[in-house]
């Protein structure tokens, strides 16, 4: 073997949080194989990127062998899922390794998913499947490419054993990086169980590694609420304006740190319906697109109560404290999801009737079932004076003219290549279509990466013209759409 893979793990989790997690080794796979390293994301963290290819790299990332300094462990959290709340859910099938500090002296996670068993499995077998795996990889890589807060996925390698899901399929570990695995459901864990004070540790804790400038000060759990509202607020409003749908919104899988995390159900929107849901549980419809932001709202409020008694010893008075940030939490949303509509419409400065003139344009695609992507896309073409494209996508097409209108007025300079060029770089072409998504997930799991690969390239440059591309921009079928469905669990 060549030199071995070194991290220059420093494990702050393991260090200063004992009695947040459980001391736990991954389970030996029978043949791993080595499926897939992001050799970027490799560079990114420092990592020797030959060091981590071939046996070495099989051994490691299917959780044979274990780098030096690793220290893994299962978090412990609970969870309110489809809002009801579960006590103790915990990483059943995930272990954190440790943290590397990365070349831009980020401090991320390096977690296993599908690592077997932990004490906080219940009744699953601590394991994940090839395909869901990849889809994580792809919608990761997907959202990061699309300057979408995201965990990103560092390698896949197949275990060579036959996982029981309604059939028998090959086994995979996801190695995930992520700037933290801390969730609203960890600050729960310790809450529901009246540990006040693992709730404040947790706190400082976050605090340190997210939130420095509030380090040691007073009021710093407020601060801390405010900062997570407001990097919720920015990643809600950044997946509505590309048409992301996580699907599984339960607290556990929402982040301190503002990324996206836990790639389940999820899907992207393509005839634009704020009603859009596509996860096979969720019957109510909980996590339908447009309810994204009430969601976070919710899981924010879910957070705020954790740390009442860090804020005030008289429980109204810290109720007082929190109610301010969730109240406002629709206007700052509303306000970071305006800022990218206006971007998205060409515009550079603000005006009174922007947020109307985005509320009539998407009422024209709900009307007429418009594809969310495509319709933006070729808003750019139409302010490079070629509106045909855009048209084309509506069957009425003087209502649209009619609106075309409106936004040139807005335009008090005209529109033209300038603003066509901005469009294009807020506007993506290439989103990971579902049809392509599960076309090159089958593949995979017959033993072809192929489609996979393709797939992966085109959604790493989502704003990029190609004709080799075209087939990746194109929705699928409307019949497709309709019957689409999402499930959990990796
Ligand atoms: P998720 O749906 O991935 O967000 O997971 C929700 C909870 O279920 C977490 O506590 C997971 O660790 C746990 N879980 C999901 N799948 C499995 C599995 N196959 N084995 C053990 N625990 C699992
Ligand atoms: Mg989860």
């Amino acid at each position: 073997m060549s030199n071995a893979p070194t991290f220059a793990f420093d494990n702050s989790y393991a260090r200063d949080l004992p009695g947040f997690y459980v001391d736990w080794q991954p389970a030996k796979a029978p043949a791993p194989v080595l499926l897939k390293l992001n050799d970027a994301l490799a560079r990114e963290l420092g990592l020797d990127t030959d060091a981590l290819r071939g046996e070495a790299g099989a051994a490691l990332f299917a959780g044979n062998q274990l780098p030096a300094g690793a220290s893994p462990l299962a978090q412990a959290y609970a969870g309110h899922q489809f809002g009801g709340f579960s006590p103790q859910l915990g990483d059943g099938r995930a272990l954190l390794l440790g943290e590397v500090i990365d070349r831009q002296g980020r401090r991320r996670d390096i977690a296993f998913k599908g690592s077997g068993r932990t004490p906080f499995s219940r009744g699953g077998d601590g394991k994940a499947v090839l395909g869901p795996v990849l889809r994580e990889y792809l919608l990761g890589e997907a959202m990061h490419a699309l300057g979408i807060p995201t965990t990103r996925a560092l390698a896949v390698a197949a275990t060579g054993e036959a996982v029981m899901r309604d059939q028998a399929l090959p086994g995979a570990v996801l190695t995930r990086v992520a700037a933290s695995h801390v969730r609203v459901g960890t600050f729960q864990y310790f809450a529901a169980r009246g540990e006040h004070d693992q709730v404040r540790r947790l706190a400082d804790y976050v605090i340190a590694r997210h939130d420095p400038a509030l380090a040691g000060r007073d009021g710093r759990h407020l601060g801390l609420l405010q900062a997570v509202a407001q990097r919720q607020a920015a990643l809600i409003a950044q997946w509505m304006n590309v048409g992301f749908i996580h699907g599984v919104m339960n607290t556990d899988n929402m982040t301190i740190s503002g990324e996206t995390i836990d790639y389940g159900p999820c899907a992207f929107m393509e005839a634009y319906d704020p009603a859009a849901v596509f996860s096979s549980i969720d019957h109510g419809g909980r996590y339908a697109y447009g309810n994204q932001p009430l969601i976070a709202r919710w899981n924010l409020a879910r957070l705020a109560e954790t740390l009442l008694p860090l804020l005030a010893d008289d429980a109204d008075a810290a109720v007082a404290q929190v109610m301010p940030v969730i109240d406002e939490f629709p206007a700052l949303y509303a306000d970071r999801l305006l800022q990218g509509q206006r971007a998205k419409l060409g515009l550079a400065d603000a005006q009174p009737d922007d947020a109307q003139l985005v509320q009539d344009w998407l009422a024209l695609l709900q009307t007429q079932q418009v594809d969310f992507t495509l319709a933006w896309r070729h808003l750019a073409d139409a302010a490079a004076g070629d509106a045909g494209p855009l048209r084309d996508l509506f069957f009425d097409r003087a209502a649209v003219d009619a609106w075309l209108l409106r936004w040139q007025a807005r335009h008090a300079a005209g529109v033209g290549e300038g603003q066509a060029e901005a469009m294009r770089r807020v506007n993506p072409l290439i989103i990971p279509r579902n049809h392509l998504v599960e076309e090159a997930l089958a593949a995979a799991v017959e033993g072809s990466l192929v489609p996979f690969e393709q797939l992966l390239t085109a959604v790493q440059q989502p704003y990029i013209e190609g004709l080799q591309l075209a087939r990746y921009a194109e929705p699928a079928p409307r019949e497709v759409t309709a019957r689409y469905q999402t499930f959990c669990g990796t």
